[in-house]
């Protein structure tokens, strides 16, 4: 069959080598003019940048792990988070050594208000209470260990050459198009489609918009004698009322001890024209809108909706290349 994937994410990335090792015709069409969808990295400075952000490898699945380390090798990066908060600053998730670091133990209530509720007020550019279980359930409210790390999944790494290069490995052999306008492929013929766009876009907005939710990225050059650099760990987090979500030091993934670093910080909006649709917001109203456009998903029988955008669900990197399996 003649295949057409539209997006180079792990979904797309995923699928693609998947239907071309079944003997299909596979071709990828991408919109932006790079590969690796929002994992994509790129050199800077000779720092190795994020550029949509913080992404750290985890799983417990030993298929997605295999899978992907037959285009890559990781290396032994354990993601630690320390968050600024009103009790000063502490490594989350919420354990005993956040205990010790307070000198009390606080309560559920407690950790919410300190850890969750500002923050993710501001991410989600919406109120606590509206908020559901399965994105605030993300990061535990509290562990029963001393453990610092952010996951306690037993595969974790960063790709030993970067992200970019692990889709550079993992597409070869592929055709891809860049740059293509994302609707280019009403015109083109396909047997198949793989799709991990928006659904809205796909059926050209016949119920409305479907809400996601951006970032504005900010990244910045500081070197190594600002206090802002080389921070112990790669990224702190802010659970106050400051502007962004958190400040990621990019030299930290692949340990380049350089004079000076790459800094990046997110800040929340919403997703319209003018930035990349990155959490999708299922939840409300919103999750209204995608059981209509879910619905006209399922009578398209030539076509595979696959990914955070195109299933509206939060996955994880992990999940993503699950879900194309
Ligand atoms: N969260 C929070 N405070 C934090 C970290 C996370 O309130 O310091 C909440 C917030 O709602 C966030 C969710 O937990 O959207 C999931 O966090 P995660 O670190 O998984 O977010 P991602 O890295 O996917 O943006």
């Amino acid at each position: 069959m003649k295949i057409g994937v539209i997006g180079s994410g792990l979904s797309g990335t995923t699928s693609a080598i998947l239907l071309k090792e079944m003997g299909h015709d596979v071709e990828i069409f991408e919109s932006r003019n790079h590969v690796g969808g929002n994992c994509f990295d790129s050199d800077v400075s000779g720092v190795k940048v994020h550029q949509y952000g913080a992404h750290i490898f985890h799983t417990n699945d030993d298929d997605v792990w295999n899978f992907l380390n037959r285009y890559t090798t990781f290396n032994d990066y354990e993601h630690k988070v320390r968050a600024n908060t009103r009790l000063g600053r502490i490594s989350i998730p919420y354990n005993k050594t956040t205990t010790n670091q307070i000198g009390r133990e606080l309560s559920p209530d407690e950790i919410t208000e300190l850890i969750f509720k500002e923050y993710s007020e501001r991410h989600w550019g919406t109120s606590w209470e509206k908020l559901p279980k399965s994105i605030t359930n993300r990061v535990p409210n509290k562990r029963d260990d001393f453990d610092t790390r952010y996951f306690t999944d037993k595969y974790q790494g960063i790709p030993s050459e970067g992200y970019t290069n692990m889709f550079n490995a993992m597409l070869n052999g592929i055709r891809v198009h860049h740059g293509v306008p994302k609707d280019e492929y009403k015109r083109l013929n396909f047997d198949f489609l793989v799709y991990t766009g928006k659904p809205d876009d796909f059926f050209d907005l016949c119920f409305g918009k479907l809400p996601y939710r951006s970032l504005r990225f900010e990244h910045f050059k500081s070197e190594r004698k600002n206090e802002f650099s080389f921070l112990d760990g790669a990224v702190i987090n802010e659970c106050n009322k400051l502007k962004f979500n958190r400040t990621v030091d990019n030299s930290v993934f692949l340990n380049q001890n350089l004079d000076s670093t790459i800094l990046t910080r997110d800040y929340p909006q919403e997703h319209d024209e003018s930035n990349e649709p990155i959490y999708p917001k299922n939840y409300g109203e919103s999750l209204m809108i995608f059981e209509r456009y879910k619905k006209l998903m399922q009578n398209e029988k030539n076509v595979l909706f696959l990914g955070r955008l195109a299933t509206y669900k939060y996955l994880d990197m992990w999940m993503a290349v699950k879900q194309a399996m």
